[in-house]
């Protein structure tokens, strides 16, 4: 390590030490002191002490979840490090400082190349694996600036676009994905991960899907989740085959059954590997089951020890049990006979995955929703709203905008009983109290409280007012 390199790191060390005295100084300052200390340069040097390499995971929804899901089941073969959150190259650098060990796991969160300057942690950072969960259609506003789906996309896209070596890993049955795979498959190994089982989604797609090839609309002859299907286009882009996939899914004792068959590449032992053996899983939604499904793939194919893949699989499923879900993250609370389902959902894709869990009829609505300048997220949103069927709509502000709000109560009326609460984001003790009241008044079974809305200030406040005072 050049002498610039190690001055950066100790300032980076020192950094951290004082971030953990104090409260609240912000996750990603040591890294920015390193780098700004040590420059891009360092972070190469830095990103060595991971000493098989580092693995980025991207997304649009279920980062997160498939983060600490791919901890969890490496942490059982070697020594990883595990940063959630990091959404700039200060983040990634500040888990890079935090300790030594073989592997180096960052969720990293990407809305535009300005600000998440992706092709650049790519370089620097050098990983050997780089994940995909799934892509759709999320915040238009970035920074007041709007920020077209196309922009979006290729941003996710340039996070992998400088790999030379190393392993995506992307979802077959995602089209965006799956693209970004296909055009990669020349210069570094791509593994697909799929479903190929009976389940299928009858409720209609949050969005029209576009070939991310040509343009043109997708065909699907089956989805099994939103966007996520079997896909074909004209011009001959279809689906890949996946290298890891569900054979079989049923439910037993409140479970899932699973079967998962491999037939994939083991990055850092450089094996082939085939396998096939059976798990049970928690009962969660689909999107889940694509998480974890996510995060095996990404672990069969970068763990060094391959030959414990089966047995760690099988632990980390029961495990899976006392899984603590991240902040916003969709939970469900009982309430006397009512059941309540509170989170997150701040696209199309993540609303429909929170409704699944509803019974088709009796439900109500709290709908809290997208900004100004976000009507094809609202549009999103109204079309999975509109296949719910709700019996009513409580609608409130979700992020800055109360007019934009009004504008979309007033769309929303038009199809169902609703009623407006205009209560913005600086009253959040008023929103909460206001969202309880409505949850206690409801005269449904069925209760959700979705769409837009800070994560910690409003999701995880709700959730914990929600269980100590109901
Ligand atoms: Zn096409």
């Amino acid at each position: 390590m050049t002498f610039k390199c190690t001055i950066a790191r100790i300032a980076g060390k020192l950094a951290l030490f004082i971030v953990k005295l104090g409260k609240g100084m912000g996750r990603s300052f040591p890294g920015y002191l390193f780098l700004k200390v040590g420059g891009l340069d360092c972070l190469k040097e830095l990103s060595k002490r991971s000493k098989i390499g580092n693995i980025l995971i991207t997304g649009t929804n279920g980062k997160t979840t498939t983060t600490k899901m791919l901890c969890l089941l490496l942490k059982k073969d070697s020594s990883v490090s595990c940063n959630f959150d990091s959404n700039t190259i200060n983040a990634v650098a500040t888990g890079l400082l935090r300790k030594e060990s073989d592997l180096g796991v960052f969720e990293y969160g990407i809305r535009t190349s300005k600000y998440s300057i992706p092709d650049t942690v790519c370089e620097y950072v050098d990983p050997i694996g780089v994940i995909y969960t799934t892509i759709s259609r999320e915040h238009l506003m970035v920074a007041g600036e709007k920020n077209p789906f196309r922009e979006y996309f290729k941003a996710k896209r340039l996070l992998s676009a400088p790999m030379k070596k190393g392993v995506i890993i992307c979802n077959a049955d995602d089209p965006r994905t799956a693209y970004i795979g296909m055009e990669k498959e020349k210069d570094v190994q791509v593994a697909y991960y799929g479903l190929e089982v009976g389940l299928e989604d009858e409720t209609p797609l949050s969005a029209p899907v576009h070939c991310p090839r040509c343009g043109k609309k997708l065909e699907y002859s089956k989805r099994y989740l939103n966007h996520r299907g079997i896909y074909k286009c004209n011009c001959g882009f279809s689906r890949p085959e996946p290298n890891v996939k569900i054979t079989r899914i049923s439910k037993e004792d409140k479970k899932w059954k699973i079967e998962i068959a491999s037939e994939t590449y083991n990055y850092t032992s450089q094996k082939r590997i085939s396998s096939k053996f059976k798990l049970k899983v928690p009962n969660f939604g689909i999107h889940n089951i694509y998480n974890f499904l996510c995060a095996s793939t990404a672990y069969i194919t970068l763990t060094p020890n391959p030959e414990n893949i089966k047995e760690t699989m099988k632990k980390t499923a029961q495990e899976l049990e006392k899984f603590s879900l991240p902040p916003g993250r969709f939970e469900i609370f009982k309430l006397d006979d009512k059941t309540v389902g509170i989170g997150q959902g701040d696209n199309g894709d993540a609303l429909k995955a929170n409704l699944q869990f509803h019974p088709s009829h009796e439900l109500t609505l709290i709908y809290t929703t997208p900004d100004k300048g976000e009507d094809e997220i609202f549009q999103d949103h109204l079309r999975v709203i509109r296949s719910a069927q709700p019996m009513k709509v409580h609608v409130f502000p979700g992020r800055e905008s109360i007019s934009a709000a009004e504008k979309y109560y007033k769309i929303i009326k038009g199809y169902f009983d609703s009623s407006f609460h205009p209560i913005s984001n600086e009253h959040i003790d008023k929103k909460i109290d206001e969202i309880l009241k409505v949850i206690k008044e409801a005269s449904t079974k069925s209760i959700i409280v979705s769409g837009c809305g800070p994560e910690h200030l409003l999701w995880a406040r709700l959730k914990s007012k929600f269980e100590s005072t109901l």
